[in-house]
């Protein structure tokens, strides 16, 4: 499996450093709000790597970090007059059911900051030790990024040309004004409430040394992968090999990989520009998380993407298509075990489809060979055995345990309850009897169950409201 890493700037091989487990760091949310689909755009590029990395038959432990104290949470948390923590369970919480909609394998640890102040103090406490991070006057710690000769390795900064000496309280700020960075904030008045005790006085931590504490106490002083939008590329992803490798004299991470941004009219969706549409909003427009997944995961993750409402009916149209030859395959293969070999046909379509995801996880070229396979399947229906068709069918799952949109929100099928699935029986036998009033009588039935009926050619197909 190939990857493009940030640091090497080269395609390399993934390949976990121990027992067959990649281990993977993802920045998380910053629980001060919904996330936006330009948010899920990184989550669901993250997806896919943590999919694809199983589909090579590696096991993942992946952690990914809530972000539940910085300026913006402590600015919503003492506006709303609430408790930090009460303010941000609720998009944490949110957070957790928007992943679900949008069918993303849940990570193997969620840690929070907030749970994490005093491994966060005592990985200070080495920098300044170590004599690469003081107290400054303000009361804050500082890292020294002179101190660290690696500095600016990830981002390839020159730093011929950079001034120094400045001091840079804010989380984010940009290449040209490079400057020590905080480590730890000394207790400010709008700080209100928040804040714990410290060697260097009440204060809480800054952003980035929230991401070295938390992977490196889950994933070890060395581990196998960190990713993030490429926002975080600098100066995040920066601070955080400095902090880490400053402090323990090992490389931090061997392969970092970013996904382009989510983009409105060419410019980055963000909180800040005003220009975003989070999950909820897409769903309360009638779109589906199975649609808006499918939109996020089809484009190469280093492309930038442009969000539009076509590529919502045009995944609509795309997803009807797969989901006519599933359905087709399925009623052909009729519940009978899988061929010992699949048609060759879908033998070359999954070997097109592997080649595609291990190469930098390309996407695009992925679903050209499930279409492909589309394709190939509606044309031999006829003369495939019930056998192949489940062979055909076993094809379609592999690729699916990559991409999660074929058989995405299927599940509930299978749990249709019996009566149910009674009145759909029912409802099957009114309409091949042509009696069309009886029919809809029993539609409004199962409505009143909970359960929508869809009928397609293929017949009727039912889901939960
Ligand atoms: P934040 O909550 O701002 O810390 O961002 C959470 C994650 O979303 C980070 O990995 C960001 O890099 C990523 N992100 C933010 N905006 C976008 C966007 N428009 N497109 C893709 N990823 C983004
Ligand atoms: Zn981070």
């Amino acid at each position: 499996m190939n990857v493009f890493n940030s640091l090497t700037r080269r395609n390399g091989e993934l390949a976990p450093l121990s027992d067959n487990t990649v281990r993977m760091y993802t920045c998380g949310p910053t629980v001060y709000n919904f996330a936006h689909i330009g948010n899920f755009r990184a989550y669901t590029f993250e997806d896919i790597l943590r999919r694809v990395i199983q589909f090579n038959g590696f096991k993942v432990k992946q952690v990914m970090n809530l972000t539940d104290v910085d300026d913006k949470t402590i600015r919503g948390a003492n506006a709303a007059g609430v408790a930090l923590t009460d303010y941000t369970k609720t998009y944490k919480d949110a957070f957790f059911a928007d992943l679900k909609a949008l069918n993303i394998q849940p990570a193997e640890v969620y840690p929070a900051a907030t749970d994490h102040i005093p491994e966060m103090i005592a990985l200070v406490e080495k920098l300044v030790e170590k004599g690469v991070a003081y107290k400054a006057p303000d009361g804050s710690v500082y890292f020294s990024v002179r101190k660290f000769p690696g500095y600016g390795k990830l981002a390839h900064i020159d730093f011929d040309h950079q001034q120094t000496g400045a001091r840079c309280a804010a989380d984010e700020y940009d290449k040209e004004n490079v400057g020590d960075f905080a480590l730890w904030k000394a207790w400010e008045e709008s700080d209100g409430p928040v804040g714990w005790d410290s060697p260097w006085g009440r204060g809480r931590p800054g952003w980035h040394i929230e991401c070295s504490a938390m992977s490196m106490k889950y994933l070890g002083e060395t581990f196998d992968l960190h990713t993030g939008g490429i926002d975080n590329l600098f100066p995040h992803h920066e601070n955080e090999i400095a902090q880490a490798e400053a402090a323990t004299g090992k490389e931090f991470v061997r392969t970092w990989m970013h996904c382009a941004h989510l983009r409105v009219n060419g410019e980055k969706m963000s909180k800040s520009a005003g220009n975003f549409f989070t999950l909820r909003d897409l769903l309360a427009k009638g779109w589906t998380g199975r649609e808006i997944r499918y939109v996020l995961v089809n484009a190469h993750y280093r492309q930038g993407l442009n969000f539009a409402f076509s590529a919502l009916e045009d995944a609509r149209k795309s997803l009807e298509r797969i989901d006519r030859c599933v359905d087709a395959l399925a009623e052909k293969a009729a519940g009978a075990a899988p061929a010992a070999e699949a048609p060759a046909f879908a033998a070359k379509a999954l070997e097109d489809f592997t080649a595609a995801v291990n190469d930098d996880l390309n996407t695009p070229k992925a679903f050209a060979a499930l279409f492909e396979l589309v394709r190939e399947s509606n044309s031999a229906l006829a003369s495939l055995q019930p056998g192949q068709a489940a062979a055909v069918l076993e094809v379609f799952r592999r690729m699916d345990s990559v991409l999660g949109v074929v058989f995405f929100g299927k599940a509930a099928k299978a749990e249709v309850p019996a009566e149910i699935q009674a009145l759909l029986d029912e409802r099957a036998a009114a309409r091949a009897a042509k009696n069309w009033a009886e029919s809809d009588r029993l539609r409004d039935a199962i409505a009143a169950a909970g359960w929508v009926v869809k009928d397609s050619k293929q017949g009727q197909s039912v889901s939960k409201k």
